[in-house]
């Protein structure tokens, strides 16, 4: 059974007061709170174990070897990858899409489209558009509706065989869309185009399962996780990993260098230059493991009741207008209430003690789409509770009386 108060006691930072009051922490999409196993994984390897990987015979390097070997079969077999070696760590979200936008300059030719959604993050725009720039290939956006859910209909008829590759997220950070990526992924094929998953909101709050899914990429960032943050995980298909050129060059990612010739590792090592996380990549595995003992149907069902709960209660607000409101929604509310800037809003209920994030969420085209500055997000995880829904709602409610 799941018990919120048990999984509570495992967060030591959320018995906190801040700014004299209980520490509602509401800013779950920009990063989440980390359990004690995985803040004494980090201490454990830095105390127990703390060496280079992959270099020495000495008996210390090989313990960090294994560990870290260790976590990307745990994230290989969380993602249902066929191998370990499609199992790529990086330093996060934002690098995965870059390594693979980065590699795609060497197939994308002139007049090709690379297509993204009006719903993405920016590093899932702007490395598209780098791409675009170098190879003089056309950034397409997949537009969406009032309820910020993307156009199925129009995204199939922009795709065509010009379509060399789809980047869209599984769940949107600053709306909380679930999209449908299967579908997505699945139209995408028929046309020869490649797709990669933004899966950084996904993530905390489902299980992606990479073959089922199809998807020829799939990157996600370890503090989103509860894992440290530095850390983060770029999945793709081992086919496509052996096409694409390395991201970076140094050690660790070569066979055979010599001043004409350099040969290049094999998987995963070839896209893994230099020294990297070494911690965080073991302790990503920590916290994955976590996740899997609360149990991914226990999270989606508590956030879902959490969802429905915050998104009652702050209808009760007068003037308050909700973005995202999609069928499928993860537990994110975006809104804002009328004649009232986002961010004084969020200024005052930080003063009682709950943390949102407000701003555009690096999504400015979703912001300028409803013609809004930003908006305020509560973005809810496992460990919150319906208290502190209330104890949110009775703050906005109060910065909205003393803002009007
Ligand atoms: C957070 C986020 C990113 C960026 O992740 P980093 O950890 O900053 O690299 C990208 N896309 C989405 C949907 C996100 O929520």
């Amino acid at each position: 059974m799941f018990d919120v108060q048990k999984v509570r006691a495992q967060f030591p930072i959320l018995s906190q007061t801040v700014n004299g009051k209980p520490l509602v922490y509401f800013d779950n999409g920009a990063t989440a709170q980390k359990p004690q196993v995985v803040i004494d994984a980090i201490s454990k390897y830095y105390s127990e174990i703390n060496a280079n990987i992959h270099r020495g015979v000495h008996t210390l390097s090989q313990l960090a070897t294994d560990a870290y070997e260790v976590s990307r079969n745990t994230i290989q077999t969380h993602l249902n990858a066929k191998y370990p070696h499609e199992i790529i760590f990086t330093s996060g979200t934002t690098q995965g899409i870059n390594l693979v936008a980065n590699g795609f300059a060497a197939i994308v030719k002139s007049g090709d489209e690379v297509m993204v959604s009006a719903l993405e993050h920016h590093s899932n725009i702007v490395p598209w558009q780098f791409l675009c720039e170098k190879t003089g290939a056309k950034l397409v956006v997949i537009p969406m509706n009032d309820k910020g859910e993307l156009i199925l209909s129009e995204y199939e008829r922009l795709l065509s065989d010009k379509t060399k590759i789809v980047a869209v997220n599984h769940i949107s950070n600053a709306l909380g869309t679930v999209n449908p990526v299967k579908y997505i992924i699945a139209k995408a094929h028929k046309v020869g185009a490649a797709v990669l998953i933004d899966g950084a909101q996904a993530t905390p709050h489902l299980r992606p399962d990479v073959q089922d899914l199809d998807c020829d990429f799939y990157v996600f960032s370890g503090h989103k996780v509860c894992g440290p943050t530095g850390v983060g995980i770029l999945y793709g298909k081992e086919s496509w990993l052996n096409q694409l050129p390395p991201y970076m060059g140094g050690g660790e990612m070569i066979k055979e260098v010599t001043f004409e010739k350099t040969t290049y590792a094999d998987l995963p090592h070839k896209f893994e230059a230099g020294t990297p996380n070494i911690a965080g990549g073991i302790v990503l595995g920590t916290a994955i493991d976590y996740l899997n003992e609360i149990g991914f149907d226990n999270i989606a069902k508590y956030e879902q009741e959490l969802l429905d709960y915050g998104t009652k209660r702050l209808l009760e607000i007068e003037g308050i207008t909700i973005y995202g409101t999609g069928e499928n929604k993860a537990s994110v509310i975006s809104f804002n209430i009328e004649g009232i800037h986002p961010y004084d809003i969020g200024t005052i209920i930080d003063k009682l003690g709950v943390a949102v994030r407000t701003g555009h969420h690096c999504a400015q085209p979703i912001m300028n789409y409803f013609n809004i500055p930003g908006t305020i997000r509560a973005s809810f995880a496992f460990y919150n509770t319906k208290e502190e829904i209330d104890i949110f709602v009775e703050a906005v409610k109060k910065a909205q009386l003393m803002l009007s």
